[in-house]
């Protein structure tokens, strides 16, 4: 009797010390955040004195979160502390777009104030006001940002107050930091030389982020700025007066008829194909043709308003390439 009783008291003991390593093992995998002690020495960034006289400060919650471990937090109060969570259903620091537009956005229309009295205002994201690009559609891609010449290394910063939701390198974009804010919208920054936020960052408006640069998919260095809501992008001049440098108005509406028939520039397009060209033969609004019977690339070219050059290059393809039917030609 006395040896079942010592035996019931050691799996006892064995099972605690087990229950320990492994809730010890938990917590140090459960950060909710993809960041690792050391990332910062692997990003392309690298951490300077801000030259402005606001300073970007760590946002002491975040941190809290980090230290705490998911076990112990759901979901929703995870997101509950990051700006404008009530609108989007995650916050994630590895993809410049994680949102579709069309499945959260259900209202007709939007109201947005953009500046509440306790904000620290607004802020141009950089001196200069010399548009190089603007929004729309151009030569065979969509341009969803209004591009500011810069020389590389101006000052970059945040337009509004909110929290740094990505910053790092990724195709296209280059370096680039994307900010959520209080109103509702996120702004992006691309094509820069140095990122000098991280994600987590709260910012005020005038905030430095980073150096302008010519990193990415960018001729020249300059600033590739963009104003999105829910993920769509909407034109920034429609917000900011840039010969004056300030804010046409402290609201801005979002209608869904605006989304359709100005900012949705990949659906306009495939509207404008269809218009030219009939029901069938162009792209449709994915950027994709599927080959149909008797299709050269030089017809699928001219019925999409693109060249064959330019087909061969985003498809792999040579000019005497044989197409299939039903083989997919990425158009856009
Ligand atoms: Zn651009």
């Amino acid at each position: 009797m006395q040896s079942l009783k010592k035996l019931k008291k050691s799996i006892y003991i064995v099972f605690i010390v087990f229950s320990a390593l492994f809730t010890a093992n938990a917590y140090s995998f459960s950060l909710p955040d993809e960041k690792k002690p050391g990332d910062d020495k692997k990003a392309k960034t690298k951490k300077e004195t801000p030259d402005s006289t606001k300073f970007v400060v760590n946002h002491a919650d975040f941190n809290e979160l980090s230290d705490i471990g998911e076990d112990n937090l759901s979901i929703d109060t995870t997101l509950a502390d990051f700006p404008s969570h009530d609108l989007y259903d995650n916050w994630n620091t590895d993809k410049v777009h994680p949102y579709n537009f069309n499945e959260a956005f259900k209202e007709d229309s939007i109201t947005l104030t953009l500046i509440q009295p306790e904000d620290c205002g607004f802020s141009m994201p950089h001196k200069g006001n010399y548009l190089t690009s603007l929004y729309g559609w151009r030569k065979y891609r969509p341009h969803y940002g209004t591009d500011i010449r810069l020389t590389t290394g101006d000052s970059i910063v945040s337009v509004f107050d909110g929290m740094v939701r990505y910053a790092k390198y990724c195709y296209g974009y280059g370096n680039c930091v994307v900010v959520r804010h209080r109103n509702g919208l996120e702004t992006v920054y691309a094509h820069l030389s140095k990122i000098l936020v991280k994600p987590g960052d709260s910012v005020e408006a005038g905030n430095l982020l980073g150096r302008g640069g010519n990193t990415g998919r960018s001729t020249g260095p300059h600033l590739h700025f963009e104003i999105r809501y829910l993920g769509q992008a909407l034109d920034t001049q429609d917000f900011i007066d840039y010969e004056k440098g300030n804010l046409k108005s402290n609201t801005f509406t979002v209608r869904k008829t605006d989304v359709e028939n100005k900012y949705d520039l990949r659906a306009l397009h495939a509207r404008h194909l269809q218009d030219l060209y009939g029901k069938d033969g162009y792209a449709g609004k994915s950027g994709y043709y599927k080959v149909r019977k008797g299709d050269t690339l030089g017809a699928i070219a001219r019925r999409n308003g693109t060249t064959v050059k330019a087909l061969c290059q985003k498809n792999k393809l040579k000019p005497t390439s044989v197409l299939r039917v039903g083989q997919r030609i990425r158009i856009f």
